[in-house]
């Protein structure tokens, strides 16, 4: 755990007790400030009271004077639509409010010793990259530790020693409201619209990301360009394009200038500096990073890992290792020629978009609770599809939608995937992609997920 520093016999509070809560709780506590917490809920309150919390009303008129700081979970709204009525309490008295990707940061600040810190953002792929530059350092022999939004609060885990790296994948409210970030190096995978209701609108939500680069200055940005909003941080990052603080990715485009880039085309990564080719990769036989958007990852990975010297081919072994991460493009199993691909994470429009182009014929899995607009941006990217089975609360919609693509009404995953095997012909792909939220079947996309898993490997064992 990390002990929280400059807060001892300070009164702080803290909003919100999921996990990454209740690690802010102990670490603040371990540090030995006195930690006031709540949740809006009955059942957070009484896990963390459970676990030793002192529970308090924050909500009550007066109960924040004296507070030094409010510490608030990043699900909980600090700014859009309206901010909870707890944090405009503090906003209105002048408390400060922070998370605790602030509080790691300001720690590492009065710290001795602190190891390097690489941050991921962006908004498709965080996860992935993250998790692939975790394990490239581990395969490369460097002590590394992985949290934040991938699942560990930040403040649950232990430093790592000398030489280690830390690496953090952060949401965009995570970055809009940290009041420290100062990572060595930060990631920008890519951005597409995404949470506009917390950021009041697509140049909220550019703002917030962009804290990461412009409160952080970290020593080296590795910049995905294939945005508008991409080329714009990198030009404001760097100074000029020769210059090597920014090292710029692509999926798709030959990046060939003076400065540092990476960039994926037809399967191969190519790293280029001052203008020559200074390495190439052979992408294609990667089987845990099946498609463009995992080469994009596979690239921004690939440059983080460059930015601390660790060299292209040591980076090369460790790509061929990489398994993927569960409900992302993840192949589940193959059964007499078919492939089963759960993707089950591609709840917005543009992941599923990219997953269908990462195959070649697909039977396609789609629906759930579909988001606004529903699938008709995916009317370009339906060329691969043999047929789509519809499940879920969108299905009926998504299938006015497809117009004259093959598809059928199943309603439920397990007829979906029945429906889908049994029509399926060897070099096919099932491919799970819903392009629309879990919520209206299942409690989340893992369960989804797993439901699809359990149902094919059903199959394999007929
Ligand atoms: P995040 O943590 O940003 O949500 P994930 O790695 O969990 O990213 O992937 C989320 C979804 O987006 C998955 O469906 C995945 O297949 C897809 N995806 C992964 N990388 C990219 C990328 N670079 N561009 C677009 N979609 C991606």
């Amino acid at each position: 755990m990390i002990v929280v520093q400059g807060f001892e016999d300070q009164q702080i509070g803290v909003l919100g007790l999921g996990r990454s809560g209740l690690a802010t709780c102990a670490a603040l506590a371990a540090g030995g400030a006195e930690v006031c917490a709540w949740d809006d809920s009955p059942d957070s309150r009484a896990s963390a009271q459970a676990a030793g919390v002192r529970l308090v009303d924050l909500t009550r008129q007066g109960a924040l004077d004296g507070l030094a700081a409010l510490i608030t979970s990043p699900g909980i709204p600090h700014l859009y639509p309206a901010p909870h009525p707890v944090i405009a309490a503090a906003l209105a008295l002048g408390v400060p409010v922070d998370n605790d990707i602030g509080l790691f940061f300001h720690t590492l600040s009065v710290t001795d010793w602190a190891p390097k810190v690489i941050c991921v953002t962006g908004s498709n792929g965080k996860s992935t990259t993250t998790a692939l530059i975790a394990h490239l350092l581990a395969e490369a022999g460097r002590e590394v530790c992985m949290a934040g939004n991938i699942g560990t609060g930040v403040l649950s885990i232990d430093l790592p020693g000398e030489e280690g790296v830390v690496v953090l994948e952060l949401s965009s409210y995570q970055t809009d409201l940290a009041r420290r970030l100062a990572p060595d190096v930060a990631v920008f995978t890519n951005l597409s619209p995404d949470h506009l209701d917390r950021h009041a609108g697509m140049g909220g939500y550019f703002a917030a990301k962009r804290r990461l680069f412009s409160e952080g200055a970290p020593a080296r940005a590795v910049i995905g360009v294939d945005e508008v909003e991409g080329r714009f941080l990198a030009m404001q990052l760097g100074d000029g394009a020769g210059d090597s603080r920014v090292v710029r990715v692509s999926s798709g485009q030959k990046l060939q200038g003076p400065g540092w880039s990476v960039f994926a085309r037809k399967g191969f990564l190519a790293e280029w500096r001052g203008g020559r080719q200074a390495a190439s990769i052979d992408l294609r036989a990667i089987a845990g990073l099946p498609g463009a958007h995992n080469h994009q990852n596979a690239c921004a990975a690939y440059a983080a890992l460059r930015t601390l010297n660790i060299a292209p081919r040591e980076i090369e072994r460790g790509l061929h290792s990489f398994k993927g991460l569960p409900h992302r493009s993840q192949l589940v199993a193959e059964i007499g020629g078919v492939k089963f691909v759960n993707d089950s994470k591609a709840t917005n429009v543009d992941s599923a978009a990219k997953a269908l182009q990462a195959f070649g014929r697909i039977r396609w899995i789609a629906g759930g609770l579909g988001k606004e607009g529903g699938i008709a941006a995916l009317a370009p990217h339906l060329g691969a599809v043999a047929k789509a089975y519809l499940i879920g609360h969108s299905a009926r919609d998504f299938g006015l939608q497809l117009g004259s693509t093959p598809h059928e009404i199943c309603d439920t995953m397990a007829r979906a995937v029945a429906r889908a095997a049994a029509e399926a012909e060897p070099g096919d792909v099932v491919l799970l992609a819903p392009a629309a939220a879990s919520f209206d079947q299942y409690p989340n996309f893992e369960k989804r997920g797993e439901d699809f898993t359990a149902l094919v490997q059903g199959l394999a064992t007929r």
